[in-house]
């Protein structure tokens, strides 16, 4: 069995990686001339950038990788630290214990102990949006300025445009909630289970990508853009600049519109549910600022008259000097990307000053026009995709978009390949 694996972020490269490391002939096609996809580290004025995501949870399997990588002496862990929701002029901590949840003044006595019924509650419901379910189940304080700036900001998606089944029901299965959230976490919590540290490395996030690359580089291509895949017989045909090559399956990494384009002549309507795909377009701006900040950062509640969406402190988090990031756009602001660095950098600045009180001068100014799926209505769009036989989407839009969630299911084909490579039977289609 011949695997090709088309894109070379972090899914792909891991894919890449665990087919070779049970032997099965995989060669990995990148368009770029760096890995990693969004995961990309810069150094400015001496500070490291990340331009994408900032850290990852140190899940066994990645702990595992670093490991086998030889990224270990790189390795910088963080401390879950302080995190706040910027709501009605102030920043509210966001309680992670139950006396934090006493103290915090993100939420009004009546808030609190209206959450405390959420056991009595019943489960999600497919089709209800994610804000429904959480005011359903915790009330609308906890809906508006707890779960639902933490949920929705992380893919720059009001609540209310996300259907439950497209998405905080998929992490509640992989975290093995079901029915009430507070017992769930309540018994976690009595079993002394944990959340693996926040980790990154020294050179930034990239580093996880270029090991990868590193180690696997005699069969991963940089600067090669798949242009087309066709169809040769039971085989794919790869075309690329430098020439064709024959695969008998194709693991496809690229982004939904990516994807669509090269499927588009021998599955055509899979291509049309792949175009229907939002992603939110981000603007996301470095800051030094010197100031003692203590915390992860901060999200914005979305109903305040800001642009940016919320800030991560990597100088408190993760040990980088003066820096602060901040993220502005997603489906609320998608026009900001479309702005100069000037704007972008002077809003980014001004805002963090109004809500931290500290003067910022702006590091860099980087936009992603396809960054975080959106995973609002338009993902309904996923019950009418199926690919032919041998054609495997491995992307953030089939299972968790976070990078544990990514490894995971790079791992789970590629066990799955070397599987049926082993024993010559054709594997079961994935998507
Ligand atoms: C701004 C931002 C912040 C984030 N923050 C976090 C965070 O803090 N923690 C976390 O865990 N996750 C975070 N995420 C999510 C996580 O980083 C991504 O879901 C994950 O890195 C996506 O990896 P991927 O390989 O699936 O896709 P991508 O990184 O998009 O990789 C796809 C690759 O395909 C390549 N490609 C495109 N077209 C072609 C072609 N024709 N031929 C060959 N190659 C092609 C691209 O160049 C790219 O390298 C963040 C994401 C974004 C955008």
């Amino acid at each position: 069995m011949r695997v090709g694996v088309v894109g070379g972020g972090v899914t792909g490269l891991a894919a890449h990686h665990f087919l070779r490391e049970q032997g099965v002939d995989s060669v990995l096609f990148e368009a770029d001339d760096e890995p990693g996809g969004v995961i990309r580290s810069r150094r400015v004025d001496g500070r490291v950038l990340d331009l994408g995501p900032q850290r990852t949870r140190l899940t066994p399997s990645i702990a595992a990788l670093v490991e086998s990588l030889g990224l270990g002496d790189e390795l910088r862990e963080a401390d879950d630290l302080p995190l706040y929701v910027y709501r009605d002029g102030r920043l509210r901590l966001v309680p992670q214990t139950p006396r934090e949840a006493v103290a915090t003044d993100l939420l009004s006595w009546r808030g609190k102990l209206r959450a405390l019924f959420e056991p009595l509650t019943t489960a999600a419901r497919p089709d209800e949006s994610v804000e429904a379910y959480l005011t359903r189940k915790f009330g609308s304080e906890v809906a508006r300025y707890y779960f639902g700036p933490l949920y929705g900001g992380l893919y720059g998606t009001h609540p209310d445009e996300m259907p439950m089944r497209h998405s905080l029901s998929r992490a509640l299965d992989s975290a093995g909630i079901e029915g009430s959230v507070l017992t769930s976490v309540a018994k976690k919590v009595l079993e002394g289970r944990e959340a693996p540290p926040i980790a990154s490395f020294d050179g930034g996030l990239q580093r996880l990508p270029e090991a990868l690359y590193a180690d696997n580089d005699d069969t991963a291509h940089l600067n090669t853009p798949v242009e087309a895949i066709g169809r040769a017989g039971e085989r794919f045909v790869l075309e690329t600049p430098d020439g064709d090559e024959r695969f008998d399956e194709l693991v496809v990494t690229t982004p939904a519109s990516v994807t669509a384009d090269l499927v588009a002549e021998f599955a055509p309507e899979a291509a049309d549910a792949l175009r229907e795909f939002t992603y939110n377009p981000q603007a996301v701006v470095h800051l030094a600022v010197d100031a003692d900040l203590t915390g992860a950062g901060y999200q914005v509640q979305y109903d305040e008259d800001l642009r940016t969406l919320g800030t991560t402190w990597n100088d408190s988090l993760l040990d980088r000097e003066g820096v602060y990031t901040c993220y502005l756009g997603g489906g609320y602001d998608p026009e900001v990307v479309e702005w100069d660095d000037d704007r972008l950098g002077s809003v980014a600045a001004r805002e963090f000053e109004a809500v931290t009180g500290h003067g910022a001068r702006v590091l860099s100014v980087h936009r992603w026009e396809l960054g975080m799926p959106a995973y609002d209505r338009s993902w309904a769009a996923l019950d009418r995709l199926s690919t032919p036989v041998g054609l495997h989407l491995c992307t953030n839009y089939t299972a968790r978009a976070g990078i544990p969630g990514r490894i995971r299911e790079a791992k789970k084909i590629a066990d799955r390949l070397a599987d049926c490579a082993e024993s010559t039977a054709t594997p079961p289609r994935t998507a």
